[in-house]
Protein backbone atom coordinates (compact mmCIF):
# COMPACT_ATOMS: atom_id res chain seq x y z
CA UNK A 1 0.00 0.00 0.00
CA UNK A 2 1.70 3.36 -1.33
CA UNK A 3 1.49 6.36 1.44
CA UNK A 4 2.46 9.81 1.17
CA UNK A 5 4.38 11.49 4.24
CA UNK A 6 3.90 14.68 4.86
CA UNK A 7 6.52 15.90 7.72
CA UNK A 8 9.17 18.35 7.95
CA UNK A 9 10.72 17.22 11.20
CA UNK A 10 13.27 15.00 9.53
CA UNK A 11 14.06 12.88 12.49
CA UNK A 12 9.78 12.11 12.69
CA UNK A 13 9.74 11.28 8.83
CA UNK A 14 12.58 9.07 9.20
CA UNK A 15 11.11 7.14 11.83
CA UNK A 16 7.40 6.84 10.34
CA UNK A 17 9.07 6.10 6.95
CA UNK A 18 11.50 3.25 8.46
CA UNK A 19 9.01 1.55 10.59
CA UNK A 20 6.14 1.76 8.25
CA UNK A 21 8.28 0.12 5.52
CA UNK A 22 8.90 -2.55 8.28
CA UNK A 23 5.06 -2.89 8.07
CA UNK A 24 5.17 -3.36 4.42
CA UNK A 25 3.62 -0.43 3.01
CA UNK A 26 5.39 1.64 0.45
CA UNK A 27 6.13 5.11 1.61
CA UNK A 28 6.97 8.66 0.12
CA UNK A 29 8.02 11.61 1.97
CA UNK A 30 8.10 14.84 1.35
CA UNK A 31 8.80 17.74 3.44
CA UNK A 32 6.58 21.20 1.77
CA UNK A 33 3.23 21.45 1.35
CA UNK A 34 3.86 22.20 -2.36
CA UNK A 35 5.59 19.09 -2.96
CA UNK A 36 2.74 17.21 -1.74
CA UNK A 37 0.53 18.42 -3.82
CA UNK A 38 3.21 17.78 -6.80
CA UNK A 39 3.52 14.24 -5.59
CA UNK A 40 -0.41 13.52 -5.26
CA UNK A 41 -0.61 14.94 -8.93
CA UNK A 42 1.71 12.20 -10.20
CA UNK A 43 1.26 9.24 -7.92
CA UNK A 44 -2.04 7.21 -6.29
CA UNK A 45 -1.70 6.96 -3.12
CA UNK A 46 -3.83 4.68 -0.65
CA UNK A 47 -3.87 7.01 2.09
CA UNK A 48 -1.88 10.47 2.84
CA UNK A 49 0.24 11.24 6.49
CA UNK A 50 -0.09 14.98 7.18
CA UNK A 51 1.80 17.42 9.34
CA UNK A 52 -0.04 20.83 10.00
CA UNK A 53 2.93 22.67 10.98
CA UNK A 54 4.75 23.00 7.56
CA UNK A 55 7.73 25.44 6.29
CA UNK A 56 5.30 26.93 3.22
CA UNK A 57 2.04 26.02 4.19
CA UNK A 58 -0.12 25.37 6.93
CA UNK A 59 -1.32 21.80 6.92
CA UNK A 60 -5.16 22.37 7.27
CA UNK A 61 -4.96 24.95 3.77
CA UNK A 62 -3.21 22.01 1.65
CA UNK A 63 -6.01 19.92 3.23
CA UNK A 64 -9.00 21.73 1.99
CA UNK A 65 -7.43 22.44 -1.29
CA UNK A 66 -6.82 18.60 -1.77
CA UNK A 67 -10.23 18.00 -0.87
CA UNK A 68 -12.24 20.98 -2.57
CA UNK A 69 -9.63 19.38 -5.77
CA UNK A 70 -12.36 16.21 -5.26
CA UNK A 71 -9.13 13.91 -4.34
CA UNK A 72 -11.62 11.67 -1.31
CA UNK A 73 -7.94 9.46 -0.20
CA UNK A 74 -8.20 9.11 3.46
CA UNK A 75 -5.84 11.49 5.32
CA UNK A 76 -4.63 11.09 8.82
CA UNK A 77 -3.44 14.06 10.53
CA UNK A 78 -0.46 14.01 12.61
CA UNK A 79 0.13 16.97 14.78
CA UNK A 80 1.05 17.94 18.16
CA UNK A 81 -1.73 20.41 18.13
CA UNK A 82 -3.55 19.03 20.63
CA UNK A 83 -6.75 20.75 21.83
CA UNK A 84 -10.02 20.30 21.29
CA UNK A 85 -10.70 22.28 18.44
CA UNK A 86 -7.69 21.82 16.20
CA UNK A 87 -8.68 18.39 16.30
CA UNK A 88 -12.24 19.51 15.58
CA UNK A 89 -10.64 21.76 12.84
CA UNK A 90 -8.50 18.84 11.03
CA UNK A 91 -11.27 16.70 11.03
CA UNK A 92 -13.83 19.25 9.34
CA UNK A 93 -11.44 20.28 7.30
CA UNK A 94 -11.73 16.69 5.66
CA UNK A 95 -9.36 14.71 7.83
CA UNK A 96 -10.08 10.81 8.61
CA UNK A 97 -8.29 10.39 11.28
CA UNK A 98 -6.06 12.49 13.92
CA UNK A 99 -3.09 11.16 15.85
CA UNK A 100 -1.21 13.48 18.29
CA UNK A 101 2.57 13.36 18.90
CA UNK A 102 4.23 11.91 20.15
CA UNK A 103 2.78 8.72 18.99
CA UNK A 104 4.03 5.09 19.00
CA UNK A 105 4.37 4.21 15.19
CA UNK A 106 2.39 0.73 16.13
CA UNK A 107 -0.33 2.32 16.64
CA UNK A 108 -0.06 5.12 12.87
CA UNK A 109 -0.11 1.49 11.39
CA UNK A 110 -2.76 0.52 13.04
CA UNK A 111 -5.00 3.21 12.57
CA UNK A 112 -3.82 3.42 8.96
CA UNK A 113 -4.65 -0.18 8.25
CA UNK A 114 -8.26 0.66 9.37
CA UNK A 115 -8.68 3.86 7.57
CA UNK A 116 -7.44 1.83 4.40
CA UNK A 117 -9.88 -0.77 5.20
CA UNK A 118 -13.17 1.43 6.11
CA UNK A 119 -12.36 3.33 2.47
CA UNK A 120 -12.40 -0.19 0.46
CA UNK A 121 -15.92 -0.62 2.18
CA UNK A 122 -14.75 -3.86 4.21
CA UNK A 123 -15.94 -3.90 7.75
CA UNK A 124 -13.57 -7.37 8.68
CA UNK A 125 -9.57 -6.97 9.05
CA UNK A 126 -9.14 -10.06 7.25
CA UNK A 127 -9.76 -9.97 3.68
CA UNK A 128 -11.54 -13.12 2.44
CA UNK A 129 -11.55 -14.34 -0.86
CA UNK A 130 -12.68 -17.74 -2.71
CA UNK A 131 -10.75 -19.79 0.10
CA UNK A 132 -7.73 -17.09 -0.27
CA UNK A 133 -7.22 -14.92 3.06
CA UNK A 134 -4.73 -11.72 3.45
CA UNK A 135 -4.40 -10.22 6.73
CA UNK A 136 -3.38 -6.15 5.79
CA UNK A 137 -1.40 -5.44 8.99
CA UNK A 138 0.94 -9.49 9.06
CA UNK A 139 0.54 -9.94 5.04
CA UNK A 140 0.02 -13.43 5.92
CA UNK A 141 -1.65 -15.18 2.85
CA UNK A 142 -3.16 -18.60 3.51
CA UNK A 143 -4.89 -20.90 1.28
CA UNK A 144 -7.60 -22.99 2.30
CA UNK A 145 -5.82 -23.02 5.38
CA UNK A 146 -2.55 -23.60 4.36
CA UNK A 147 -0.08 -20.76 4.78
CA UNK A 148 1.63 -19.56 1.70
CA UNK A 149 4.91 -17.63 1.50
CA UNK A 150 4.98 -14.53 -0.70
CA UNK A 151 7.61 -12.24 -1.32
CA UNK A 152 7.20 -8.46 0.12
CA UNK A 153 6.22 -7.75 -3.34
CA UNK A 154 3.99 -10.73 -4.08
CA UNK A 155 2.29 -9.79 -0.88
CA UNK A 156 1.56 -6.11 -1.82
CA UNK A 157 0.45 -7.05 -5.15
CA UNK A 158 -1.92 -9.78 -4.13
CA UNK A 159 -2.78 -6.92 -1.53
CA UNK A 160 -3.94 -4.18 -3.97
CA UNK A 161 -5.75 -6.79 -6.68
CA UNK A 162 -8.14 -7.90 -2.82
CA UNK A 163 -8.65 -4.14 -1.69
CA UNK A 164 -11.34 -4.90 -4.84
CA UNK A 165 -11.13 -8.01 -6.03
CA UNK A 166 -13.78 -6.53 -8.82
CA UNK A 167 -11.57 -3.12 -10.35
CA UNK A 168 -9.17 -3.99 -12.80
CA UNK A 169 -6.09 -2.47 -11.96
CA UNK A 170 -3.35 -0.99 -14.80
CA UNK A 171 -0.18 -1.66 -14.98
CA UNK A 172 0.56 1.71 -14.04
CA UNK A 173 -1.58 1.76 -11.02
CA UNK A 174 0.02 -1.67 -9.26
CA UNK A 175 2.97 -0.28 -10.30
CA UNK A 176 2.06 3.07 -8.28
CA UNK A 177 1.06 0.66 -5.13
CA UNK A 178 3.82 -1.13 -5.24
CA UNK A 179 6.57 1.03 -5.42
CA UNK A 180 7.65 4.20 -4.40
CA UNK A 181 7.89 7.08 -6.61
CA UNK A 182 11.94 7.69 -6.86
CA UNK A 183 11.99 3.56 -7.00
CA UNK A 184 13.38 2.78 -10.51
CA UNK A 185 11.00 0.23 -11.99
CA UNK A 186 11.99 -2.97 -14.64
CA UNK A 187 9.47 -2.28 -17.06
CA UNK A 188 7.98 -6.52 -16.39
CA UNK A 189 8.03 -5.89 -13.00
CA UNK A 190 4.67 -6.46 -12.41
CA UNK A 191 4.87 -9.45 -14.76
CA UNK A 192 7.24 -11.14 -12.72
CA UNK A 193 5.53 -10.70 -9.77
CA UNK A 194 2.31 -12.04 -11.18
CA UNK A 195 3.77 -14.96 -12.93
CA UNK A 196 4.39 -15.89 -9.29
CA UNK A 197 1.81 -15.47 -7.47
CA UNK A 198 0.27 -18.27 -10.29
CA UNK A 199 2.51 -20.19 -9.53
CA UNK A 200 2.10 -20.14 -5.90
CA UNK A 201 -2.09 -19.64 -6.00
CA UNK A 202 -3.23 -21.18 -8.87
CA UNK A 203 -2.70 -20.19 -12.97
CA UNK A 204 -6.35 -18.49 -12.43
CA UNK A 205 -5.45 -16.19 -9.24
CA UNK A 206 -5.48 -13.40 -11.23
CA UNK A 207 -6.89 -12.55 -14.08
CA UNK A 208 -5.11 -11.07 -17.45
CA UNK A 209 -7.90 -8.18 -18.41
CA UNK A 210 -6.60 -7.44 -22.44
CA UNK A 211 -5.08 -3.67 -22.87
CA UNK A 212 -6.93 -2.92 -19.35
CA UNK A 213 -4.50 -4.85 -16.99
CA UNK A 214 -5.08 -7.31 -14.11
CA UNK A 215 -8.21 -7.88 -11.78
CA UNK A 216 -8.36 -10.93 -8.97
CA UNK A 217 -9.46 -14.26 -10.14
CA UNK A 218 -10.12 -17.43 -8.19
CA UNK A 219 -6.91 -19.12 -7.18
CA UNK A 220 -6.86 -23.29 -7.18
CA UNK A 221 -8.72 -25.58 -5.24
CA UNK A 222 -6.44 -27.18 -3.45
CA UNK A 223 -3.77 -25.12 -1.10
CA1 LIG B 1 6.07 20.23 11.45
Amino acid sequence: MHVLLVEDDPLIAQGVLTGLQLQGFTVDHVAHAAAAEQALQLGHFAALILDLGLPDEDGLQLLKRIRSQGKNLPVLILSARDSVMQRVDGLQAGADDYLLKPFDLRELAARLHSLLRRSSGRSTHLIEHHGLTFNPSTREVTLHGQAVSLSRREQALLGALLQNPRHILSVEQLQDSLYGLGDGVESNAINVHIYNLRRKLGSEVVKTVRGLGYQMGVPDELA
